[in-house]
């Protein structure tokens, strides 16, 4: 299995464009030790086949530019991709569909809930449909595994969704969010191609310990670093909200993701998803030794892994 991170960061990047805060201050002005980061975004595929996108982040169109491997090769129009996985409607999970958009069949598997979210109240998204064939839509089930190669090609990856907890995005209608299955609002995702197994989950909410299970099992897990701090954003001065109450367990404090999955058995551990607040963005920042010598790995765009 080949695993590619084209983008780290969570929603806005970093530097975010309209944000002062000290991390992204101190990269602009080169004032801390740290890389700039895209939206998250993660390529999988079983070595050999064709490539699966872990959803479609906002900065998706520059990140297959910068990606050898994700380039046409058949003229006069074709992609390396086969499909699109989405773990939620949130905006920085879906945007990049539209980056797509152009007459390209491929496939997107969504929960029923995410995918009634883009169709019904963002006909936007309709514009997939011009495509010759149009992009195919397929139902991720609950508690079952489901085939993700591409038809008549080999790919044996198979995939497995995570009932991860957290809500709808908050630009749901609430006449729409009051017919929608909550458990299929925010997941994670377990492949395997028979041997080895990875995880993805960028949106922990800390409800429910399953996910605890797919992780150790796994290989290698890419997991919620988001936020340092539960109060993070109030601290900064950006928000009003604690971490925990949108949709993230922060990694530090009592409950915390490195207390609560400080024994990961045989996985290689790996935050992604990183705020521009989080400290541990800074290389030489306490945070950052913290996070390292508790044995995880913190992600940077453009890094290949092979399991
Ligand atoms: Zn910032």
């Amino acid at each position: 299995m080949d695993v590619k991170v084209l983008g780290s960061a969570a929603g806005g990047g970093f530097p975010q464009w309209n944000c002062a805060c000290q991390n992204c201050q101190g990269l602009r002005s080169g004032q801390i030790r740290s890389k700039a980061r895209t939206q998250a975004q993660v390529a999988v595929r079983d070595s050999g086949s064709a490539w699966l996108l872990l959803n479609a982040s906002p900065d998706l169109r520059e990140q297959i530019l910068s990606t050898p491997e994700l380039a046409p090769v058949h003229f006069p129009r074709s992609t390396g991709i086969s499909s699109v996985i989405l773990t939620s409607a949130e905006v920085d999970s879906v945007v990049g569909l539209l980056h797509l958009r152009e007459f390209q069949p491929f496939r997107v598997f969504a929960t029923p809930s995410v995918k009634r979210i883009l169709f019904e109240e963002n006909r936007i998204f309709r514009v997939l449909e011009r495509a010759k064939p149009p992009v195919i839509w397929e139902d991720i089930p609950q508690e079952s595994w489901f085939s993700v190669g591409s038809a008549g090609n080999g790919n044996g990856l198979r995939c497995r969704a995570v009932n991860l907890g957290g809500g709808h995005p908050d630009y749901v209608s609430d006449a729409l969010r009051s017919s929608l299955l909550p458990e299929e609002a925010v997941i994670g995702l377990v492949f395997t191609d028979g041997k080895k197994q990875m995880m993805y989950a960028p949106s922990l909410s800390g409800q429910g310990d399953e996910w605890k299970t797919w992780a150790r099992s796994s290989e290698l897990c890419f997991l919620d670093g988001t936020f340092w701090n539960d109060r993070e954003l109030i601290d900064a001065g950006i928000g009003s909200k604690t971490a925990r109450e949108i949709g993230h367990i922060p990694l530090s404090g009592r409950n915390g993701l490195l207390e609560q999955f400080n024994d990961a058995g045989k996985a290689r551990r790996v935050l992604i998803h990183l705020n521009n607040t989080n400290p541990v963005l800074d290389e030489d920042s306490d945070q950052h030794r913290d996070v390292r010598n508790r044995g995880w790995e913190i992600a940077y765009d453009a890094t290949d892994f092979n399991l």
